[in-house]
């Protein structure tokens, strides 16, 4: 890891990483939104790299909406970005199983998750059960004490699931401990703000559950996991060298800049604070940090 005391805090005009870099990934929560409210002068940003000619990218770990779900959410808050430049951990899961060829095996997949995981299965046309569909249900123990399974599960993908239960937990167990199904997570995020008021537990805890029962660990396809870079890459034709990823968690964001090769600018609108990335105890360091991608472009000459 680099000493921390090379970590540069920006607040002065970044001309110079302009010229260095072609490609800008964003985080969104913490970087572009924090929740459903975007934070002040981002379209002006973003208007004023894309005037600079910069490629721009979103990426975000939370599966409960789909690529499509997110565009959704970008047009009400007044952001108009294209589909393709948006990247949910949902969609990496679906990228997963087509890099994969999953499909080839006729297997289905067992869902812990929103919709959003959904909506990207059925985009690729891969069956799955579980998920909403399984929100309300207890585990039917039926007259032989098991809970049968359908013996075609292939993978099981963990996404965030504010209806988890017992059922979901068991089914998932079973594909994975009986048959052998793929176990797939879609982010370890150990706590998420889905309020400003406090901290919420994130998926990490629906994957610790899984974990727990399977002595698994998972594929994880959203950050960290370099499964993103190399979609970009293939689909792209990029150089990581002239890529920054731009985002306010250490060991997910920032992770994935370093571990891929990419230079990476950390802001503190989000869940870092300055006295944590400088703290001994982080050996995560980000090339760059700033207030914000306001404060980070603000001078910038474009
Ligand atoms: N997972 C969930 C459930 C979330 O609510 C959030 C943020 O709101 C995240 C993950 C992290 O999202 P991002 O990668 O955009 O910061
Ligand atoms: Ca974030």
């Amino acid at each position: 890891a680099r000493s921390m005391a090379n970590v540069l805090k920006l607040s002065e005009p970044q001309s110079q990483l302009l010229d260095q870099v072609d490609v800008f990934i964003f985080d969104c929560d913490g970087v572009i939104w924090r929740g459903d409210s975007l934070i002040d002068g981002i379209p002006e940003t973003l208007e004023k790299l894309r005037k600079a000619g910069k490629k721009m990218f979103f990426v975000t770990n939370n599966s409960t909406k789909s690529r499509a779900g997110y565009k959704k959410k970008f047009d009400g808050l007044g952001l108009n970005i294209p589909a393709e430049e948006i990247f949910s951990s949902s969609f990496a899961a679906a990228a997963y199983l087509e890099q994969t060829k999953f499909k080839e095996t006729g297997k289905k997949v067992y869902v812990i998750g929103e919709v959003g995981i959904c909506e990207e299965l059925d985009l690729i046309d891969v069956p799955y059960l579980g998920g909403p569909a399984d929100s309300n249900k207890m585990p039917d123990m039926g007259p032989g004490g098991r809970l049968e399974i359908d013996k075609d599960v292939g993978a099981v993908i963990v996404g965030f699931d504010r209806n988890i239960n017992y059922h979901k937990i068991q089914y998932a167990q079973l594909c994975i401990n009986e048959e052998n199904a793929e176990f797939i997570a879609t982010n370890l995020d150990a706590v998420t703000h889905l309020t400003d008021a406090q901290e919420w537990a994130g998926n990490g805890s629906m994957v610790g559950a899984i974990k727990g029962c399977t002595g698994q660990e998972p594929t994880v396809v959203g950050k960290p996991s370099p499964l993103m870079i190399e979609y970009l890459e293939t689909k792209f034709g990029m150089d990581r060298k002239r890529i920054c990823m731009v985002g306010d968690r250490l060991d997910t964001d920032v992770l994935f800049g370093t571990d891929n090769g990419l230079k990476s600018l950390l802001v503190l609108s989000g869940v870092t604070s300055e006295e944590k990335l400088l703290s001994p105890e982080n050996s995560i360091t980000p090339d760059f940090y700033a207030d914000d991608i306001n404060a980070f472009f603000a001078e910038a000459a474009v």
